[in-house]
């Protein structure tokens, strides 16, 4: 069995790319802050751009110290393996990324388990959380790790309160466990919340941000914490060949999108509401009402499946991605214009008669 990615078809431009946050180029700007950039060797602390991004993560984000990695999932894994023992456990939701999508890194790199909590939108409740700890015992693994995320997902780009993420956090605290956050769309979440990301994050003990998602950054994540534990992350990301060289190139699309693209997210949740409003006026289609830039929809009552529905919209150079059976998700990014969800409604409208 290949797990290689199946090629794209190159033949049929893609025109409006809802697939993901994750498909957007680097602006012209941004490549040229990039050809700019001062830079070192990052592994061994002499890259000044890597720092300086460095720096100003932790301040956005409230935490003493923080370390760039290549991606998202590094970032959970490192977070995840220096926070735990082997045959530790962690509490997340069912739905999580750590869960569904990482390849089974916690057990295989961290050696934990994860127990999957309910909840509506990706988020559960602190009495849930309670429900699930259990008496300390020999017999018991050690629960040692409460994970969320922040915008969630598959729970629709949903947003955590900051009291409802703060009463998890108390719980968790109390039980002496530590609380991360995947904040691959965090920022989506402090925009959507009017709230400061270090606010948002502030009872949580470390946070990663995603700047290749809304950010539009072509790789890198930068994940926080105290200077305690980011020293001792260090050795996770050397292990896992996270440490990088000449970072600063990367680094320095990082800070360009501080500057720029935090800011314009409100527009990508424009968007969103834009496009689920016309959605739902689409006959067969049923949409989850977004929060931030995801538009989660229901296609059975087209009678298509989500892959059909997607199958149907590439000829016209639209794509959107497919979560479900009949559970699809289009997303909505830098390089997404509110012309651009016009024209695809016209195209859904056009598909499905
Ligand atoms: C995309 C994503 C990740 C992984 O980030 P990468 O940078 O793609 O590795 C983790 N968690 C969530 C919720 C995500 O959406």
């Amino acid at each position: 069995m290949s797990h290689e990615p199946k090629r794209a078809d190159f033949s049929i431009p893609v025109h409006i790319d809802l697939y993901s946050d994750t498909q957007t180029r680097p602006s012209l700007a941004m490549k040229q802050a990039m050809m700019d950039a001062d830079m070192g060797d990052e592994q061994n602390g002499s890259d000044p751009t890597v720092w300086a991004l460095c720096d100003r993560t932790a301040a956005l984000l409230g935490k003493s110290a923080a370390m760039f990695l290549p991606s998202g999932t590094m970032c959970n894994q490192v977070a995840l393996a220096t926070h735990c023992r082997r045959g530790d456990e962690i509490l997340a939701h069912q739905d999580a990324h750590i869960q569904s999508s990482e390849a089974g890194g916690p057990g295989a790199i961290g050696g934990v388990t994860i127990r999957g909590l309910p909840g509506a939108r990706g988020i559960f409740s602190a009495d849930t959380l309670r429900d699930a700890i259990r008496p300390i015992s020999r017999y018991a693994p050690p629960q040692r790790l409460v994970e969320v995320e922040q915008t969630a997902n598959k729970g629709g780009g949903a947003c955590w309160q900051v009291a409802e993420l703060k009463a998890v956090a108390d719980v968790a605290h109390e039980h002496g466990m530590q609380v991360h956050v995947d904040g691959a769309r965090l920022m989506n979440a402090a925009v959507a919340l009017g709230v400061d990301a270090r606010d948002v994050v502030a009872d949580c003990d470390t946070v990663w941000l995603d700047f290749t998602k809304g950010l539009g950054a072509p790789l890198g994540a930068v994940l926080a914490g105290s200077t305690e534990f980011i020293g001792e992350a260090w050795r996770w990301k050397q292990r896992l060949g996270g440490s990088m060289r000449q970072g600063g190139m990367n680094a320095a699309a990082c800070l360009y999108a501080l500057d720029h693209n935090i800011g314009r997210l409100a527009q990508d949740h424009a968007n969103a509401a834009a496009l689920a409003e016309g959605m739902s006026r689409i006959p067969g289609i049923t949409v989850e009402p977004p929060e931030t830039n995801l538009v989660f929809f229901g296609t059975e009552g087209s009678g298509l499946t989500a892959a059909a529905f997607a199958a149907r919209l590439r000829p016209f150079g639209v794509t959107v991605s497919v979560s479900g059976p009949f559970r699809g998700r289009a997303c909505t990014h830098l390089d997404v214009s509110a012309a651009h969800i016009a024209e695809t409604l016209a195209i859904m409208r056009q598909v499905l008669v």
